[in-house]
């Protein structure tokens, strides 16, 4: 049995939950350190020692990791530390991609699928219109922007984008990177856990620096409404920019009030989503996040995978 409560929930003989806040199973697996499925609950959690140090970071609180011999972390290539899980229960293979890219971008890996009999995938980007261009032309084209742009103000979530983006800039750049705090806080905590390191400057004492277009402004999406950075923006003759994958489409732009967009993703495009599926080759595709009706009924129709969305029904592990 396999559904979608708070977090994914898998009986498989003994109960596994993937990313829940404060659902508790026989085994919890944590797949990465973003808020949105970050572990509240008291106990043990089956993840990379990376995401166990970023989580506590962010949650400021100690977690105990977990270890199950039928469960194998791999690494999924969205943000560092992020892992997906395959579960060997009954002789069946049962994959948890977690959030996953399967392109190397800027300092990361992408996954590399392994072969499993039910394969449960988010599916953020699956329609479609959000298949992304190459990798290479996509970080090209930030380089080349932020080397011609004389006071760029870049945005993406503070964990994992942000990074991305900092490292991306530095190849082209000596200017300063002069960060949001959500962004420093985030940046610091990398910094010690990784060789990476980012030497950015805090925004708060270093806005005179933005002013004259002396420094690059790196902030996490939500900041890029502000008003006080809007005024910025317009003394320094600054131009916005936001990266994300939504950024596929027009009204990214226009909602987060950008005047530049780069679909740099750390999820899968579609075409990435159907050519991981490919390389997984399982009988039964579960999919959750974003698209994913529409990507379960384009994998029935196009590929012919017996594939459903979670939120829809409780699905068996014997339904098929
Ligand atoms: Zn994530
Ligand atoms: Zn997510």
């Amino acid at each position: 049995m396999i559904r979608e409560r708070d977090g994914i929930h898998i009986d498989a003989g003994e109960k596994f939950v993937a990313d829940s806040r404060k659902a508790l199973g026989d085994v919890n697996i944590a797949s990465h350190a973003h808020m949105d499925h970050a572990f509240q609950a008291e106990g043990k959690i089956v993840a990379s020692d990376l995401t166990r140090r970023l989580l506590e970071s962010r949650l400021d609180r100690e977690l105990n990791l977990n270890e199950h011999p039928d469960v194998k972390l791999i690494d999924s290539g969205h943000i560092l530390g992020s892992t997906a899980a395959l579960i060997e229960s009954d002789g069946k293979r049962i994959l948890y991609t977690g959030d996953v890219s399967t392109r190397d971008r800027a300092y990361i890996e992408g996954f590399e699928p392994v072969n499993a009999d039910i394969l449960i995938s988010e599916s953020t980007y699956g329609i479609p219109a959000y298949s992304l261009p190459p990798q290479e032309q996509i970080e090209n084209n930030i380089k080349a922007w932020i080397e011609e742009t004389e006071a760029p103000f870049l945005f993406g979530y503070s964990l994992g984008k942000a990074q991305k983006i900092q490292w991306l800039a530095h190849q082209v750049t000596d200017k300063p990177l002069i960060a949001h705090g959500a962004v420093m806080k985030m940046n610091k905590v990398v910094e010690e856990h990784t060789d990476l390191s980012f030497d950015a400057l805090p925004y708060g004492e270093n806005k005179d620096m933005l002013e004259n277009g002396a420094g690059i402004f790196i902030g996490p999406t939500r900041f890029a409404k502000s008003d006080a950075l809007n005024e910025l923006v317009k003394a320094s003759n600054g131009v916005k920019a936001g990266f994300s994958g939504w950024g596929m489409t027009e009204k990214y732009k226009y909602r987060g009030g950008y005047d530049q967009v780069f679909p740099f993703s750390d999820h899968c495009g579609f075409d990435d989503l159907v050519e991981m599926v490919r390389a997984v080759n399982p009988e039964k595709v579960y999919t959750h996040h974003g698209f994913d009706s529409e990507f379960a009924s384009y994998l029935k129709r196009e590929e012919g995978i017996n594939a459903r969305a979670l939120k829809e029904n409780q699905a068996s592990l014997t339904d098929f």
